[in-house]
């Protein structure tokens, strides 16, 4: 039988009669003929609770404890799903991550996909079963742990699925009807895309448009998992929703096809260090080896021998760098005058394969920003994408006057 992937976020299963819903989807493509593997969320809003008791509890926690507790909203979700399909006379019977099992490295909070054993739910199909319910986002460590992998990570579930059971394709349901050139939550002018490519999906995502988790992404495009994202609330034919593909099949492209903004950004700066070889490398690798996940980095002209680095960091992860960095200062190894954490910034990032070609993105983005007397605090680029970081009370305005200037509500 031909294998189906079918993911279903937090809001697809918020409560039973979402559940429910959902379930009926799932019953149309069983009677299709497939054997479906579905993976589902926690119900919404239920992993930021379990988030926020962690936080009470311990900010600065043991990160496998963390995984303990995050990865249970899942196992709820999957246990109703199955019995929901039971209950429809659907064989379906639920798997948490270390039943499956699967298996990956030890990086708490962030853990990687290893390895997918593919027997245990195959045999369960060739008895009969028609629906494995997988509870997403969680895994087993080599020392034999429950790992997480970063929020969004059912996404990654879905794909690493569809990779091993070699899908005919992975949907990912979700609360819009597909991927749009901006956030259509905060721009009503975003338009939904019909296509896009595996490398403006990979910026977008990385950049903060949470619609897929960006190593989902990564791994549709390393395995060739057709990936499709579409609306768990609407009626769906079979070419509803955005299909991700390879940049070839797109025949034309506005040079901009999106706009991503994060608002979980910090901006940290290290004020008066020595301007010589090797203080760069000091404060980063303290940072990395706190697990910090440095985003842009800046270093001031130096004054009198001295300077000033700045970069940014998850919001979330100010506390740690903190501490990474006051560690340092206390050994010996690393001398500065203050460290201020700004917290009230945001990264707003237009993307687009169309600037490997075009030049004047960067001045057009630039000009748009300060027409809008928004300030600019950090610039980075890469070949298919312009990032800034600016106050957080612009965020919005910033995205909808870009939204316009590039025109991304007319197609290309
Ligand atoms: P789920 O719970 O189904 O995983 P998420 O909340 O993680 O859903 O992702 C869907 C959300 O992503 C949408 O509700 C939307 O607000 C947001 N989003 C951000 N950027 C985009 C975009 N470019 N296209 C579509 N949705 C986007
Ligand atoms: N429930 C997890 C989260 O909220 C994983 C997911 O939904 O993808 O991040
Ligand atoms: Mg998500």
């Amino acid at each position: 039988m031909p294998v189906l992937v079918m993911k279903f976020g937090g809001t697809s299963v918020a409560n039973l009669d979402r559940i429910r819903r959902a379930a009926k989807r799932i019953g149309v493509e069983v009677a299709k003929g497939y054997d479906v593997i579905v993976i589902v969320s926690a119900m919404s809003g239920k992993t930021n609770e379990l988030v926020g008791w962690v936080d009470e509890i311990s900010p600065l926690y043991d990160a496998r404890e963390y995984d303990a507790v995050v990865s249970s909203g899942e196992n709820v979700t999957a246990g109703l799903m199955a019995l929901t399909l039971q209950e429809m006379d659907i064989p379906a019977r639920s798997w948490q991550g270390w039943q499956v099992p699967l298996l990956t490295d030890g990086a708490h909070s962030a853990a990687r996909i290893l390895d997918i054993p593919t027997d245990n739910i195959n045999q369960k199909f060739g008895e009969g079963m028609k629906v494995a319910v997988v509870a997403g986002f969680q895994g087993l460590s080599p020392e034999g742990r429950i790992t997480t992998l970063g929020r969004g990570g059912s996404d990654t579930t879905a794909v690493a699925f569809a990779a091993a059971f070699d899908a005919e394709r992975c949907d990912i349901y979700t609360d819009v009807d597909g991927v749009y050139t901006t956030d259509p939550r905060i721009c009503e002018k975003a338009r939904k895309l019909d296509k896009i490519s595996f490398e403006e999906m990979l910026e977008l995502a990385s950049l903060g448009a949470k619609v897929l988790q960006t190593r989902s992404v990564e791994l549709a495009m390393r395995y060739k998992v057709k990936l499709r994202v579409l609306s768990s609330f609407e009626e769906q034919s079979d070419e509803a929703g955005t299909l991700v593909v390879d940049e070839e099949e797109i025949m034309e492209s506005n040079v901009v096809s999106g706009v991503a903004y994060s608002r979980d950004e910090a901006k940290m700066t290290v004020v008066s260090v020595a301007d010589r070889p090797g203080i760069a490398a000091i404060i980063f690798n303290a940072l990395s080896d706190e697990g910090i996940n440095v985003d842009m980095i800046v270093q001031n002209i130096s004054d009198e021998g001295r300077t000033d680095m700045t970069f940014s960091c998850p919001t979330n992860q100010v506390a740690r760098a903190e501490k990474a960095l006051l560690a340092v200062k206390e050994r010996g190894d690393l001398n500065y005058a203050e460290l201020v954490a700004d917290t009230d910034v945001a990264k707003v990032s237009v993307v687009g394969i169309g600037m490997r070609s075009q030049s004047g993105v960067a001045a057009k983005m630039f000009k748009v920003l300060s027409d809008e007397g928004i300030n600019i605090k950090v610039i980075t680029t890469s070949e298919i994408k312009i990032s800034v970081l600016i106050d957080r009370k612009y965020m919005e305005l910033a995205v909808q006057a870009l939204h316009d200037a590039f025109e991304l509500d007319k197609a290309a």
